[in-house]
């Protein structure tokens, strides 16, 4: 079972689903009724709240070469792996400032964040957060189920673009490079037990509505193909980050809402994702609309909370750590800005006043379950 036919034969048979969405992105649709549609769905399905997360960087170490990445293998950037201690630390930060639920993570580097590593962080961090996914290198089944057991919950992995050549373009080394063995990592997922399995593509790099629509197919096989599972959905646009890659394709403000209504629309139950790569306006502008999770308060640098580990910082040179003279004040680069600045308790009070309410967990024993 795969998703790579329905990919490879789009926009070939579509189910209903995917058809209603493709009609709601075409701009003869009104987009003030699509949004009040939405707006009435999402409270009918999820009611006023909005569950907050944080991201949680492990390592900045990375073999692959994504183009547009602040941690891709060549860029000369200062990198770091927290260790298990540190990561505590980090999250123990967080957990003071009211999460319940954190995301961690890691580039793609065996070497530096291997999947004993990766157990021994969730088994360290579930013994006081309900919440623990993770947004790491694709792996196999088998290199899943000790992290499930570890108590990871959720495994979030995008596919960046659906164009197998442009993906070609982009990903010139490194594992990654493969892009049909990224494709299948949500279902290997799911059939190692993940309770949450989150989906994405990288808006930016590729047309949007080709990308949109291949997102929406890939959403409705895994909500049909994985049913015990929460699906969630994000749709991350290209922020500035080392390397300054330039956007290849705009996404406006206002298709960007389209994209995110239509899909709440077409998929009333799915758990639709923003992060603080969007602005303030933005987010503010989405919360009601159609969006459930929200990252709030962010770094997307190891260390970023509580800059522990500063003194592990160095360059990686054919995969092994060059110790470097940092400044003061001189921290582990980031893999991306983020653009809405405000703090986690800044972004719940403002969504209280938005009359939602903000959630710090996002974790339901309800759901579970294992195999496609
Ligand atoms: S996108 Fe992921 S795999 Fe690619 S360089 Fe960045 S961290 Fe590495």
């Amino acid at each position: 079972m795969s998703f790579a036919p329905v990919l490879r034969d789009l926009p070939g048979r579509l189910s209903p689903a995917v058809r209603e969405f493709q009609r709601l992105m075409e701009p003869e649709v009104d987009l003030e009724k699509l949004a009040s549609r939405a707006q009435r769905l999402t409270r009918q399905y999820f009611g006023r709240t909005m569950r907050l997360f944080a991201p949680l960087y492990l390592s900045n170490e990375c073999v692959n070469i994504c183009q547009y990445c602040g941690f891709s293998r060549n860029n000369p950037i200062l990198r770091l792996t927290l260790t298990v201690d540190q990561v505590e630390a980090e999250a123990r930060h967080l957990a003071a400032e009211g999460f319940r639920s954190v995301l961690l993570v890691a580039g793609e580097h065996p070497k530096f964040v291997s999947g004993t590593y990766l157990a021994e962080c969730v088994r360290r961090l579930r013994r006081f957060l309900p919440s623990v996914a993770l947004e790491v290198g694709p792996l196999e089944v088998g290199d899943y189920e000790p992290l499930v057991a570890a108590g990871a919950e959720g495994l979030v992995v995008y596919q960046e673009t659906y164009d197998p050549a442009l993906y070609a373009e982009l990903h010139t080394a490194g594992p990654k490079k493969d892009f049909w063995w990224r494709l299948d990592c949500a279902e290997r997922a799911y059939r190692a037990g993940f309770r949450r399995i989150g989906i994405g593509a990288l808006f930016g790099l590729g047309p949007w509505r080709g990308e949109a629509l291949a997102l929406a197919a890939h959403v409705d096989y895994l909500m049909r193909r994985c049913w015990r599972a929460s699906v969630t959905v994000s749709m991350p646009r290209l922020r500035p980050a080392a390397g300054e890659f330039q956007p290849r394709a705009m996404l406006s403000d206002r298709d960007f809402t389209r994209l995110v209504c239509a899909l709440r629309v077409a998929f009333p139950q799915v758990g639709i994702v923003l992060s603080t790569r969007e602005s303030e306006r933005i987010r503010d502008g989405l919360a009601g609309l159609g969006v459930t999770m929200m990252s709030a308060g962010s770094a997307t640098e190891p260390g970023g909370y509580t800059g522990a580990g500063r003194d592990g910082l160095h360059r990686t040179e054919r995969g092994k750590a060059v110790p470097v003279i940092v400044s003061e004040g001189e921290f582990a680069t980031e893999q991306f800005e983020i653009s809405d600045e405000r703090s986690a308790a800044e972004v719940a009070e403002r969504l209280r006043q938005l009359g939602l309410d903000p959630v710090w967990k996002d974790w339901d024993a309800g759901l579970g379950g294992k195999g496609c």
